[in-house]
């Protein structure tokens, strides 16, 4: 007989993945009213809704993207100069306004590939409806751009009121855009607003060499980028300044993601080793659509600093698959620990977006939003390995008791 308790039910699988502690073969989970109770392997409920031979993991957390490109079929060419590509993204975007309907066609991509969280860069005061997608949930970065000082007034001002909005469906952050587009003054008021409202902040830093010699010595491609926009002052930025720079001010926020990082240093390491509520979100693909340097991920993971992953936008990366994120990251490191890649993609993701102790792993006092994998019959062996092999994409679970239905 079912538990008569309709908000109560449990899952078995041949194996779950909880991240915050090994893989349970046979394992079970039990759910009260949308939060886990337990997960173990004992004997399950004989009620327990058996999912076969599945692996059950953690919804999946895609901690970068930009949705309003998600109806590019492919990514925007030339990859190469960086500069060339912001200019090529630029027309797109001017040729195609954003929607709301484009960024609820990628929402429902992301929630099609089992990502039940997705940090989204906002470049307009979307209304909280349009981030409204069954099963998915948004934390929503207001971009602010603005080189000159005159600028920086009305950018605050767009801040300012894009945190005043008050909803519970949206958590709602800023993003400085980058320091190759934002004024080090507004960067430093922007931040502090940030703080004083406790929302979450995550700027695009150190992204290229470009970016190093701009700050650097205020040569390079984006000299003539910025004067191509008639944005370019040489005194703005000082010479000397270094990503490290940029880093400091974050030590008032209560949460930072710094995206990309590609390019940061030891001098950036030791500054992030000791600021634990900032992390580093690596989007391994769109890190190869742009031919950078090997990034220093495994680094940051050693020196105890997070590192959570993105898709970027489908400006540089194909589609919005978390999972193919994640699988692509395995085979560039075929050494890499499988565990570390799975927690990057999901509990990793939820500490840096501030939601780690409500969502990222399966365990007790969390929501229940569970991500399903179905496993090869064959499946043997090493089960993060197994997990990996599969061939299909996770799908998400759906949050609602499945006796309801019968
Ligand atoms: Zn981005």
């Amino acid at each position: 007989m079912p538990d008569m308790d309709p908000t109560r039910y449990s899952l078995t699988a041949r194996w779950i993945f909880p991240v915050s502690s090994p893989p349970l073969e046979n394992g079970v989970i039990e759910i009260e009213s949308g939060r886990i109770t337990a997960v173990h392997n004992r004997r399950p409920h004989p009620a327990a809704v058996d999912c076969g031979n599945v692996a059950l993991i953690p919804g999946l957390v895609n901690s970068h993207t930009h949705l309003e490109f998600s109806d590019l079929q492919r990514p925007v060419e030339p990859a190469l100069p960086f500069t060339q590509w912001i200019k090529s993204l630029v027309g797109v975007r001017r040729e195609h306004p954003a929607t709301a309907d484009v960024i609820l066609q990628g929402l429902t991509e992301c929630r099609a590939a089992g990502t039940q969280l997705v940090g989204e860069i906002a470049t307009q005061d979307w209304s909280t409806e349009t981030y409204q997608s069954p099963g998915i949930r948004t934390i929503a970065f207001r971009e602010l751009i603005g080189m000159l000082p005159d600028r920086i007034p009305v950018q605050l001002e767009i801040a300012r009121q894009w945190l005043d909005q008050s909803d519970t469906s949206v958590t709602r952050g800023l993003s400085p855009h980058a320091p190759y587009s934002v004024h080090p003054d507004l960067y430093r008021d922007l931040i502090q607003l940030a703080a004083e409202k406790e929302a979450p902040v995550a700027v695009h830093l150190a992204e290229t060499l470009a970016e190093l010699e701009l700050l650097d010595r205020g040569t390079g491609e984006f000299v003539e980028m910025l004067q191509r926009f008639n944005a370019w002052d040489p005194q703005i930025i000082a010479r000397g300044t270094r990503p490290l720079d940029y880093l400091r001010p974050l030590s008032a926020v209560s949460r930072g993601l710094v995206i990309h990082g590609n390019y940061l240093e030891s001098v950036e390491f030791d500054w992030l080793e000791k600021h634990p509520q900032v992390s580093v979100v690596y989007c391994p693909r769109t890190h190869a659509y742009f031919q950078h340097s090997p990034h220093p991920w495994r680094t940051l993971l050693e020196r105890g600093i997070n590192v959570a992953l993105g898709t970027d936008s489908r400006g540089s990366n194909p589609d919005l698959s978390l999972w193919r994120e994640m699988q692509f990251l395995l085979k560039t490191f075929p050494d890499a620990d499988p565990a570390q890649i799975l927690a990057m993609g999901t509990q990793r993701g939820a500490d840096a977006l501030g939601v780690g102790s409500e969502m990222g792993s399966l365990e007790p006092g969390k929501q229940a939003q569970v991500a399903i994998m179905p496993l090869p019959t064959t499946a043997n062996g090493d089960p993060h390995q197994t997990l990996f092999a599969a061939p299909g994409n996770p799908s998400l679970q759906s949050h609602t008791n499945p006796f309801l239905s019968l």
